[in-house]
């Protein structure tokens, strides 16, 4: 047997470890993986070069088609997505009717008619009876992960509904009896919130600092503590998405070692980034905000004891921002193209972060959490054929030409993928992304 793509000579790292050899690729999955000399002959032959081989990203928390239409964004930015080793993503969307069912066949329809990668859903709860329609949603789209919003005022700029903590408690009710079903909450205080950006307003402040002291640490550990009491009460498993705040990690843990289940998410930006950076402005504003200093540090340290289970983007395309009004300024800021090579620049040089621990964090965890391993996530025969090559000595600066609105321009990161592929397609290779690949991806959330 010929393989279609044999890659050799390589840094080979999983999530359990690492070993030199390389893998082979037939159909788009990988039905060889092993030393050099194990593996069989390929139509294409790639040396590695002794550069690490790992399992392509999957990032679970993006929002696209929210400002440019859907079908594009399933374009630009599953091709951003692609150059920067992301082979699955997770969209968040939402949908203000009453069913689901409907807009997962458009979304999902549109999106294999588009995208480069292959994509799944979570759905937001945004009314009553999204919460009545899970166990038909679960049955009839295989999507089984829901997502509930704080911190959002009921007229914010987005239009998001926030939850009530009654919305909550019925999703979690229902959720806990749904194999791999896990709700995801955007944890703020919706109320304490809003009473500070009405005191932060008035002052006539609009430096970022101001905005992301309308909504304090404070705030965000208060709904943490509340969605693991009721988390423990229901028994349903909780993802803690964007979690901004050092104590968000430990209190997980803590609440891990009494037997829930609770795993939390944060984001490079809150990694890499402070509000109080003297470069940014208020179009750096994101949902939760940017901190200090300490909280970066608290996260750090939760990515490097193992109490940050996964990383998201929280990858958001708006038009160019205005800059005029630091409380109407939209939230979110795009990260696709560098998430990766943050990791390894302030991970893995600079704080000595493992590479086996990285693929945990962006391969591993998110397919076991959302149901997709071993299929994604996975160097092993008879998974999909997703993975990266990446070279750490590359150095490269940050230049944005896409949508959104980029925290990092004119940043020389040390660390890059240079090779991308995807069911067995090469996406991005010598710097360029192959566009022949648009319409390729196709939708993994899919009925049992
Ligand atoms: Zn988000």
């Amino acid at each position: 047997m010929k393989a279609d793509l044999v890659i050799r000579n390589a840094r080979v790292v999983r999530h359990d470890g690492e070993f030199h050899g390389g893998l082979a690729v037939k159909d788009g999955c990988i039905v060889s993986i092993g030393s050099d000399t194990a593996l069989p002959e390929g139509v294409r032959e790639i040396d590695a070069k002794e550069r690490v081989l790992m399992p392509g990203l999957i990032d679970p928390h993006c929002h696209l088609g929210v400002a440019y239409p859907y079908p594009e964004d399933m374009r630009t930015e599953t091709a951003a997505a692609a150059a920067g080793g992301v082979t699955t993503i997770i969209l968040y969307i939402r949908n203000l009717k009453p069913s689901y069912l409907p807009f997962y066949e458009e979304r999902k329809t549109l999106g294999e008619q588009n995208a480069m990668i292959d994509f799944g859903f979570h759905f937001g709860i945004q009314r009553e009876e999204h919460i009545a329609e899970i166990p038909e949603v679960v049955a009839k789209t295989g999507v089984r992960s829901f997502k509930c919003y704080f911190g959002y005022e009921p007229d914010n700029p987005i239009g998001i509904v926030p939850a009530t903590d009654g919305w909550v408690y019925a999703t979690m009710r229902l959720l806990s009896k749904i194999p791999n079903g896990v709700i995801n909450v955007h944890c703020e205080n919706t109320q304490i919130a809003s009473w500070l950006k009405n005191e932060l307003k008035a002052t006539g402040r609009q430096d970022l600092g101001a905005y992301t002291e309308s909504r304090p640490a404070f705030c965000e550990i208060e709904t943490i503590r509340r969605m693991l009491f009721l988390a423990e009460r229901t028994r349903c498993p909780l993802h803690l998405v964007h979690t901004s705040v050092g104590m968000g990690p430990v209190l997980a843990a803590e609440a891990r070692s009494r037997g829930i289940d609770v795993t939390v998410e944060t984001c490079p930006h809150y990694l890499t980034r402070t509000c109080y950076d003297s470069d940014l402005d208020m179009k750096a504003k994101i949902s939760p905000p940017l901190r200090d200093r300490d909280e970066l540090e608290g996260l750090w340290r939760g990515i490097l004891n193992g109490s940050v289970y996964s990383l998201g983007t929280d990858h958001v395309p708006f038009f160019p921002k205005k800059g005029d009004d630091l409380w109407n300024e939209l939230p979110g800021v795009v990260s696709f193209p560098w998430e990766l090579a943050l990791l390894l620049h302030f991970g893995v040089h600079q704080r000595g972060l493992p590479l086996s621990r990285l693929v945990q964090l962006n391969s591993y965890h998110p397919a076991r959490r959302f149901g997709l391993w071993p299929k994604k996530g996975a160097l092993q025969v008879g998974s999909d054929a997703d993975f990266i090559l990446v070279d750490l000595e590359e150095e490269r600066t940050i230049e944005h030409k896409g949508k959104g609105t980029c925290i990092y321009e004119g940043w020389r990161l040390k660390g890059w993928p240079v090779l991308t592929v995807g069911r067995g397609a090469v996406l991005y290779e010598d710097s360029a992304v192959d566009e022949l690949n648009f319409g390729r991806g196709r939708c993994v959330t899919l009925p049992a």
